[in-house]
């Protein structure tokens, strides 16, 4: 198949101003932390250092979580209705400033222009507008309380003060799905943005600024893991909601344990993308691709693990591997490149060494022929054949662009095979049967379950995990009652 050649497109930079140096955002004011401590956030494409970020410690968080104590008190006394005013502000702030924010993200995390563009800004957006809409509605949104059926007309009550820590992958994306829930319930936050993509974080700061949010309902304080701990331990706080690793979360877990803080996890995953020999091939590659190299598999519900039915493993793995010789790795800033840079040394390290341990375990390993620019942190779309179950690339999540490929031949196998795993986040079914989609999806473990499709996202609809993959569910009316004392 021909590889066209392309033109540079590249997205203009100007569009945003990004600071030297950024203070913590708390009480409505930026300030430098109390010890003066900073770190660099750079750009994963080329290395640059885009700016100087506040070190919150003990102490900064502290006046964070006593500032959204105070601003509580008014704010959730406040009529729904105008919270939501607040809410669709924000929201069409961000429609405004998409364009500078896409372009912000894409630096300082190195996805591609086009998704930061097409997919994170409009469901950032999204998030506010949906929550936006329910501020008004509560006592219908939780089960049991409703005034339609006679229990209760009274509002249910928001928890307090709310700590958030999230990860890097979806930076602006991640925090609309915290912030827009517990903003439209009437709580307060806190929220910790990654070390390695702060910027986004503090931008939204300046949109509730613009927006004219009471001081204190919303504060950022930027930090490494040492900022997220002081969070979520500080007794000030009545919710801790996190997304991260599975390894932190257990941690989390253990610290809020025997405390009356209520928990939301979101942590890692290890879907299976399930093609029957059925499924229309060139549509199951597409979502094959889109499942495990959108975001540069960066993606804790990615589809890492094909499941492809034995008899049509040959016919799907040429056009996989023909597909994937077209995807264009490289600027993120570019219009038409499909996979960005990797998020720092220290993933780009995890994963080689994952990689590696594939291949020593006697996988087999291929790779399209792409050139990789020579600063930055960079990996190619790879593809890992003869894995079985046992390999560590079929059981651990690699949180990149690779693909372990296994086979089965009954649609129990796949289901045997599909749910072997400590994880259960998401997995994909590819079929023309109806029934079959069916009878798999109420046989996997997994919290989400795409036909025909995978990694489709919506405001209105639930999202989480079973067993390490997490607890609680963010998104729809269900995310609403992580967030109201039910
Ligand atoms: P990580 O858990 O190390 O970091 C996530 C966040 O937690 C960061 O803000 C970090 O500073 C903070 N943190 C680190 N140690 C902490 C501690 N002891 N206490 C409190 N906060 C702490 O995760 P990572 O490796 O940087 O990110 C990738 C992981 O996140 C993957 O495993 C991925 O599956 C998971 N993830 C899950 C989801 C989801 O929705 N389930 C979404 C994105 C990422
Ligand atoms: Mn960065």
């Amino acid at each position: 198949m021909p590889v066209f050649e392309y033109a540079p497109a590249p997205e203009s930079r100007a569009v945003v101003d990004i600071a030297p140096s950024y203070g913590l955002f708390i009480d409505g004011e930026f300030a430098g932390a109390g010890d003066g401590k900073v770190f660099k956030t750079l750009s994963p494409s080329s290395e640059e250092v885009l700016s100087e970020v506040a070190q919150a410690g003990a102490e900064d968080v502290d006046r964070a979580v006593k500032a959204a104590r105070k601003a509580f008190g008014t704010w959730s006394a406040l009529p729904g209705s105008e919270r939501a005013k607040y809410l669709f502000r924000i929201a069409r702030i961000i429609q405004e400033r998409s364009r500078e924010l896409a372009v912000l993200e894409s630096l300082d995390n190195g996805k591609p222009i086009r998704e930061s563009r097409d997919a994170d800004l409009p469901l950032v957006a999204a998030h506010f507008f949906y929550y936006a809409g329910w501020a008004d509605k509560l006592a219908y949104a939780v089960r049991g309380r409703s005034a339609l059926n006679g229990t209760s007309g009274a509002d249910p009550r928001p928890l307090g003060v709310a700590g958030q820590v999230i990860p890097w992958n979806f930076p602006l994306l991640m925090l609309a799905w915290k912030i827009a829930p517990a903003l439209a319930t009437g709580n307060t936050v806190v929220l910790k943005p990654a070390e390695t993509t702060p910027l986004s974080a503090l931008f939204f700061a300046d949109i509730c600024r613009q927006a004219g949010l009471p001081k204190g309902v919303v504060n950022i304080v930027t930090g490494d893991g040492s900022t997220g701990a002081e969070l979520v331990g500080h007794p000030g706080i009545d919710k801790v909601a996190f997304t991260g690793s599975t390894e932190v979360g257990k941690a989390i877990a253990r610290t809020v344990a025997g405390t009356r803080k209520k928990v939301t996890l979101e942590l890692g995953g290890k879907a299976a993308n399930i093609v029957f020999d059925d499924a229309p091939v060139d549509q199951a590659v597409e979502g094959i691709i889109g499942g495990i190299f959108f975001n540069q598999g960066h993606v804790c519900c990615a589809g890492s693990r094909l499941l492809v039915q034995e008899s049509v493993q040959d016919e799907l793995l040429d056009a996989l591997k023909r597909r994937m010789g077209t995807l264009r790795v490289g600027d993120p800033l570019d219009k038409n490149t499909d996979i960005g840079a990797i998020n720092s040394a220290e993933q780009l390290a995890r994963i080689r060494s994952l990689a590696d341990a594939g291949e020593a375990e006697g996988a087999e390993r291929w790779a399209p022929a792409c050139e990789l620019p020579s600063s930055g942190y960079w990996f190619a779309p790879t593809l890992f054949t003869g894995v079985t179950q046992a390999h560590r690339i079929a059981r651990e999540e690699i949180f990149g662009p690779v693909l372990s490929v296994l086979t089965f031949r009954t649609p129990e196998e796949a289901v045997a095979k599909a749910n072997n795993t400590p994880y259960g986040l998401s997995a994909g079914i590819w079929t023309e049967k109806g029934s079959r989609i069916l009878w798999m999806a109420n046989k996997l473990r997994a919290g989400v379950v795409w036909s025909n499709t995978f990694n489709k996202f919506d405001p209105a609809s639930p999202f989480g995990g079973y067993k390490e993959s997490g607890y609680g569910r963010e998104g729809g009316r269900h995310g609403l009652e992580a967030y109201l004392d039910v």
